[in-house]
């Protein structure tokens, strides 16, 4: 069965497309334009980023090269998971003491922000924070996470840990002997909270174009001249939120992550008696496996699940067999239930599994590479990139400024990308084979 309102695309169907809020009133840029900021890429960073330069009283123009919300943003799982997969000291050895105390201190924050904004500024995006499970596959990750949760609880979150009968309570799986339980984490409709950040940002007085890809941009003096195939925008910062579908605008840019895949079904609507089994408090749950399974209702009750995918097209190399698969492994109980809608969409990997901030130039930041974790801190990365383009010092700002690292064999290894599901999955069932579990 398909659901006659999601939007066809090259992969599939994606569900949010038939829930959605109103998309934005955008044109395509077909004149040159001044601005004080250009922001290039309309999906959750391009636009929060938006919406914070506008507010503050700035000239924005926003070009993205499809429509908002077409990359990621649209197509995501929409689960708030505010928590890095680092403790704090780990960041802080990475990024320095006094960097990593304002990370910390930012992704503690970072998903009451987001669901504060929401409020904020109205957004209509069916936000639920019931929390988050985060259930461990396997008695390693059983180890990592409860080494995970204490961290973060000595820093000051108030994770909880559960126990097989507890986190089958809460979650109505038995797949699990162990889980942290988030309070703070929920999930929203990505495609909605996309939109309502750019129609909040257009309301603040923003420019935001549509069907405008960027395909060069050049120095003019103290400025950059961004182009498209009909026009121009002409300011002294641009700022690049093109994360996984990043292409060769900036140079070597898209090789410092891995885009991997993310495929995602939605069921039909579950009953009344199925949803009292099934994520009966409309919490979400993402587990430790490498193809991850996650999943949370969308506002009929349909289920969202989740895992790691081949290419655009969700089928690739048995990708529906493998949702349907893990589906049944988490929720037994919906062996049967009808699925209406499969789709995939990229995610930037990098290498410490951290978003980067760049300022390869003067005048160019970038924010991109938020590894699967996107929902909450591609808001905490609009924030910096914000706080940044507006003057703050770097020692303010959570996260460190690095220069544009390509990793080493980038090109050739991105080609493997398609196996990684497949190989990720046997692994991950090698896990359970070799008494792991
Ligand atoms: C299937 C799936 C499930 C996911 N589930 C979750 C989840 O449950 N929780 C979570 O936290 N994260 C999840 N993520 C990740 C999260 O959705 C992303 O991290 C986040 O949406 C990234 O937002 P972004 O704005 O940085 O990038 P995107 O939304 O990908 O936007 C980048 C935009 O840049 C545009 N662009 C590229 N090049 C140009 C150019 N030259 N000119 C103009 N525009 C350009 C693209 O068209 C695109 O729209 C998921 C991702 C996928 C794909």
């Amino acid at each position: 069965m398909t659901n006659p309102g999601s939007k066809e695309s090259t992969n599939g169907r994606i569900h949010w497309y038939s829930t959605a809020g109103a998309a934005p009133d955008c044109s395509v840029l077909a004149s040159e334009i001044d601005a004080d900021f250009v922001v290039v890429g309309g999906g959750l960073t391009g636009t929060r980023t938006a919406l914070g330069l506008a507010e503050q009283g700035a000239k924005v123009a926003l070009l993205e090269a499809r429509e908002i919300g077409w990359g990621a943003s649209g197509r995501s799982g929409g689960q708030c998971n505010p928590m890095w997969r680092a403790t704090p000291d780990d960041l802080a050895q990475r990024v320095g003491d006094a960097c990593g105390a304002r990370l910390v201190e930012t992704t503690i924050g970072s998903a009451d922000a987001l669901f504060r904004d929401i409020e904020t500024y109205g957004i209509d995006c069916d936000p639920e924070q019931n929390g988050w499970v985060q259930a461990a596959h396997c008695g390693k990750a059983q180890n990592s996470l409860e080494r995970l949760g204490e961290a973060w609880n000595k820093v000051g979150t108030n994770i909880s840990f559960q126990d097989r009968a507890q986190t089958q309570a809460i979650s109505g799986s038995p797949a699990y002997a162990f889980s942290l339980f988030h309070p703070n984490g929920g999930h929203v409709h990505p495609l909605s909270l996309t939109r309502g950040f750019a129609r909040t940002a257009i309301k603040f007085g923003a420019q935001l174009f549509e069907n405008s890809p960027v395909l060069g941009m050049t120095r003019v003096g103290s400025k950059w001249k961004v182009a498209t195939a009909n026009g121009s925008v002409t300011a002294p910062q641009v700022i690049l939120t093109t994360n996984a579908y990043s292409d060769d605008l900036w140079p070597k840019l898209r090789q410092t992550f891995y885009p991997l895949v993310s495929i995602s079904l939605a069921t039909a609507p579950l009953s009344d008696n199925l949803q009292k089994t099934v994520l009966p408090n409309a919490v979400t749950i993402a587990d430790s496996r490498r193809a991850i399974y996650y999943s949370r209702y969308d506002r009929d009750r349909r289920l969202i699940f989740g895992c790691v995918g081949s290419t655009e097209n969700a089928a690739t190399l048995g990708g529906i067999q493998r949702l349907k698969r893990g589906l049944r492994t988490v929720f037994p109980q919906l062996a049967d239930q009808p699925i209406e809608a499969t789709w995939a969409g990229r995610i930037a990997v990098t290498p410490e599994m951290m978003p980067h901030l760049h300022e390869p130039d003067s005048g160019v930041l970038a924010g991109l590479g938020f590894s699967g974790r996107g929902i909450a801190m591609t808001s905490v990365m609009a924030r910096t990139l914000v706080k940044k383009a507006l003057g703050a010092g770097d020692e303010t700002l959570p996260f460190p400024v690095l220069p544009v690292r390509p990793i080493p064999f980038q090109p050739v290894t991105r080609r493997l990308i398609p196996l990684a599901a497949p190989a990720m999955t046997l692994r991950d069932r090698l896990d359970a084979v070799l008494g792991r579990s």
